[in-house]
């Protein structure tokens, strides 16, 4: 990836921000894309939002360390604006052969365009509503090699601007529990 010019987002990242966790994770959590730190860092989730998904982890009984983490885009877009539909269908080789590599039994999305990246990927996009509805909630796909669990949760920004939301977060990512 650190020869892609798959978009242009190539030109003005710092970092690729590929991923990071062990190969055979169980839960993969898919998120939108680099932000200002995790550009500098190569990293995601390095910034304010990744101690929200920190405490998040923490409060399901989760470690970080468990977990592979990665986002839609792998280049931080300028002023941390919304992935484009061209980015995302140029980036989503890369995710898909993460998934291919990883063969989680679970995948979060965070955020409504990993949401929908996902829904749509395994076949549930008639299941798609907004975020605020289909959070927290729990969907399963099969084919016929595997069975996978997709969970869709807010953007763990949003508890950055809003603390009101950090509880629904809280809530929502007990679900993981349940796979431990
Ligand atoms: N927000 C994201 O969507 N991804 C990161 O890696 C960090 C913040």
């Amino acid at each position: 990836m650190e020869r892609c010019r798959r978009c242009p987002l190539y030109k003005t990242r710092t970092k690729v921000v590929f991923g990071t966790g062990p190969v055979d994770a169980k839960l993969m959590i898919v998120s939108e894309a680099p932000g200002y730190w995790e550009d500098q860092k190569g990293e995601p989730f390095v910034g304010a939002a990744g101690k929200v998904l920190d405490e998040l982890l923490d409060s399901a009984g989760i470690k970080r360390k468990e977990v592979y983490i990665a986002n839609l885009l792998k280049c931080r877009p300028p002023e941390n604006r919304d992935p484009q539909p061209e980015e995302i269908k140029a980036c989503a080789p890369f995710l898909e052969r993460q998934i291919e590599i990883i063969k989680p039994k679970i995948i979060c999305p965070l955020g409504r365009y990993s949401m929908k990246f996902f829904m749509e990927k395994f076949g549930l996009e008639d299941r798609i509503e907004g975020i605020s509805k289909i959070h927290g909630r729990l969907f399963e796909s099969k084919n016929l090699f595997q069975k996978i669990y997709i969970i869709p949760f807010y953007h763990p920004a949003v508890a950055t601007y809003n603390p009101k939301m950090k509880g629904i977060l809280v809530k929502d990512f007990k679900i993981l529990e349940r796979f431990k």
